[in-house]
């Protein structure tokens, strides 16, 4: 195992820290349906990407009727 050699200080540490801050995703406004999506991505509520529909969307299942 590793050991250091020297003790790393509280402000040394800290400053190390110092860019570990997470930073928010940039969401844009899906062109078709104009919900949130992340950039590059398929929209995850129409499944559209650019102007065409790449992901069929279902847009109701009801489980109760087949269990009838
Ligand atoms: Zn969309």
């Amino acid at each position: 195992m590793a050991v250091q050699q020297n003790k790393v200080s509280k402000s040394r540490r800290n400053n190390r820290r110092a860019h570990d801050a997470l930073v928010a995703g940039n969401p844009n406004e899906c062109s078709n349906c104009g919900e949130l999506k992340r950039p590059h991505h398929i929209c995850a509520s129409c499944g559209h990407y650019g102007d065409r529909e790449v992901v069929a969307m279902v847009n109701e299942i009801d489980l109760d009727e087949d269990a009838a």
